[in-house]
């Protein structure tokens, strides 16, 4: 397993277990009461640079945190304080982005560098916002699937639909792919356990051209679906997203993001997939 990828699961981990410590059992988690019981002070910052969402200020030995205002969806401002939060729970990362004792870190969350530190503090967030044991006992509350389980969790853990769309990726025991995309460009993707386990298939990777027959492809080109925050829904199969998978029929339900100029696309079946594999001997 990759060096990173093990990072993450940690601060995974390191976010779950800040739940266990702090003895919260019962979701939403509030990560702005946890930084307050730090005597951390969050507040909000009008006017940043596009693309930041928030800021972790240290002086000494006190820490603030800044959310940035034109994020105007309490799931994302959640989100921005539980990263800021990774950085200030995380071993190494105050060090490393207070080199000299004190500064201002400026935050890109929600997945959307490739800066390992940005995306350790977003794994944290995701740990401690969706803790596992009380996410999966969510999931299992309901007999819904799929992109509706993704919404009602994402109500019940006061997060976006695109954390909680990743989060149920993570934990899901059935084939799900969630994909970010502007325009016909991949920004980023998860696969569920399953899907990640197929042999022989093409990753999804930043900048790869998504297919025309795809409705996303077809929601993206009127810019007003993301703008108005527009749904769609389609069958899709599974080799049109991911070259050398099988042709397994997907539920392809779509979200515009809205003012951020991104979709989310959720790819769902609970049909479990076959793997054509011939050399079926192995117990002799
Ligand atoms: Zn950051």
């Amino acid at each position: 397993m990759a060096r990173s990828k093990l990072r993450y699961q940690s601060a995974i981990r390191a976010g779950e277990n800040k739940i266990c410590e702090l003895g919260l059992a019962e979701l939403p988690i509030n990560p702005i009461e946890i930084a307050s019981q730090h005597t951390i002070l969050v507040e909000p910052k009008p006017s940043t640079e596009p693309g930041v969402s928030g800021f972790l200020m240290k002086r000494g030995d006190a820490f603030g945190i800044m959310y940035a205002t034109d994020i105007d969806n309490e799931g994302r401002k959640r989100f921005t304080v539980a990263h800021e939060l990774g950085h200030y729970f995380l071993p190494g990362h105050p060090e490393l982005l207070f080199r000299n004792g004190n500064g201002v870190h400026a935050s890109r969350s929600g997945f959307i560098t490739h800066d390992h530190t940005e995306l350790e503090a977003d794994h944290f967030a995701t740990g401690l916002l969706m803790p596992s044991h009380l996410f999966i006992a969510a999931i299992a509350d309901k007999d819904d699937e799929g992109f509706k389980t993704i919404e009602r969790l994402a109500a019940r853990c006061v997060t976006s639909l695109t954390a909680t769309a990743i989060r149920y990726a993570q934990c899901s025991d059935d084939p799900v792919v969630v994909i970010v995309t502007e325009g016909d460009r991949v920004e980023f993707s998860f696969m569920s356990g399953v899907i990640r386990d197929l042999q022989g298939i093409d990753w999804m990777t930043k900048g790869s051209v998504i297919s025309r027959r795809t409705a996303t492809f077809q929601f993206n080109q009127d810019r007003e679906n993301i703008v108005r925050c527009r749904r769609s829904e389609a069958w899709t199969t599974l080799d049109l997203w991911l070259d050398g998978a099988p042709d397994v029929e997907m539920k392809e339900d779509v979200v515009g993001l809205g003012g951020y100029g991104k979709t989310l696309t959720v790819l769902f079946t609970e049909e479990p997939i076959e793997t054509e594999r011939d050399d079926d001997d192995d117990d002799d």
